[in-house]
């Protein structure tokens, strides 16, 4: 085994179903009396339900419900929480939502220090990376920091059952996704790696089901189950040209992020296929119906999930094509294959058209 260096961070989870009733325990762990409640517009209902639930245990009072999280955290969504959580008085943060919400609870911590119980609701994984992005002007920047890890982790697999089919399909993928990158990390190790493969067995076996049968309260548990360990991975190892193809396409073209994610990722490990073999017949082990070709589990699994395939379904113009594979290419992260710029542009077309993935680059 070669030589490797890993990290535990500090971070406590709470997991299983029922388990928003252990929240005021947690903020009390904390010694926080005085949450302010994060969401989005379409969240409010959960959110007043947490707000319902700690304020009903004596010795907390939630300073209020801020309902404006908002995709990619734009810095004046972020200025006017912040105003709001100073003039509240609060003592700690509750996030209840996907990787918008999470990303508001991380850049108002970051900013004032306090705790931040994180309740995620989606896949994405944020709540278990110290990786804040946020947007400024329209430029998107992303920093590191131990200070944006959220304190604790509430997974409430009740709050996923009305994530809707298909993105939970999306969502899901964007964890794959991060566990795929894992695997071929320039800074893995076989624990990452261990959990990498554990998130991408747990979710390619149970998105199929959520689709057909979203109310599959076992495949809703280890859909969840599958995303927590993919967002460990994700926030402990450096990611490759997945992500950085994702970060170009998503910035620079307004496209939705999950869905990106999903539509780029069989594209982006058949560019990498050829430097990666171990990496390859491993993730072929853990995608159903592979027939030991990872690619072909990939695209397996994307069809029975019913996902759009193509960018050009969200609106992206093959004109842009040009200017994508450009800025995919301009600093590139560290990648287990040379980065070829004709060769990522044609991956970029590929992902514009809807092909199916096929590693002959
Ligand atoms: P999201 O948080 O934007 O949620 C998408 C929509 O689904 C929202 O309207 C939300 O309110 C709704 N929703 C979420 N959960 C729901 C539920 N259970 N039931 C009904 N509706 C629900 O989407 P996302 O994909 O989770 O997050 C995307 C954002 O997270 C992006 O900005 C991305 O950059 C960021 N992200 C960051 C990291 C990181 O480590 N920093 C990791 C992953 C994603």
């Amino acid at each position: 085994m070669s030589s490797f260096e890993y990290n535990q961070a500090p971070l406590r989870v709470v997991f299983g179903t029922g388990t928003l009733s252990k929240v005021p325990a947690e903020l009390e762990r904390l010694k926080a009396f005085k949450p302010l409640i994060l969401c989005t517009p379409e969240q409010t209902f959960q959110a007043e339900k947490v707000e319902n639930i700690v304020g009903s245990v004596k010795g907390i009072t939630p300073v209020g419900v801020f309902s404006k999280a908002t995709m990619h955290t734009p810095g004046n969504i972020t200025d006017e929480a912040l105003e709001f959580l100073k003039s509240s008085g609060a003592d700690s943060l509750v996030s209840i939502g996907g990787g918008s919400t999470t990303g508001l609870g991380k850049a108002l911590a970051v900013r004032t220090g306090l705790p931040h119980v994180s309740i995620p609701t989606t896949y994405a994984g944020s709540e278990m990376t110290p990786i804040l992005g946020e947007t400024v002007g329209g430029e998107k920047k992303t920093r590191s920091d131990p200070k944006i890890l959220p304190t604790a982790v509430v997974y409430d697999v009740d709050l996923t059952m009305t994530l809707p089919p298909g993105l939970s399909a999306t969502s899901g993928v964007n964890a794959i996704a991060h566990s795929v990158e894992g695997l071929y990390a320039q800074n893995g190790n076989p624990i990452m790696s261990l959990m990498a493969l554990e998130g991408i067995r747990s979710l390619a076996t149970s998105l199929p089901t959520i689709v057909s049968s979203p109310s599959d309260v076992p495949a809703r548990s280890q859909a969840l189950y599958g995303a927590w360990l993919c967002g460990v991975v994700l926030g402990n190892v450096g990611m490759a040209l997945h992500h950085k193809l994702c970060h170009a396409l998503g910035g620079s073209f307004n496209l939705p992020h999950a869905e990106t994610h999903t539509i780029v990722l069989p594209h982006a490990l058949a560019y990498n296929a050829p430097a990666i073999p171990e990496v390859m017949q491993k993730l072929a082990e853990v995608l159903p119906g592979s027939d030991e070709d990872a690619i072909k589990g990939l695209n397996v699994l994307l069809t029975k999930l019913k996902v759009k395939r193509g960018l050009k379904e969200f609106g992206m113009k093959e004109s842009d094509v040009d200017k994508a594979a450009e800025i995919a290419t301009r600093n590139p992260y560290w990648n287990p294959r040379e980065i070829e710029k004709e060769k990522i542009r044609e991956v970029i077309r590929r992902c514009w058209e809807g092909e199916e993935a096929r590693a002959d680059l």
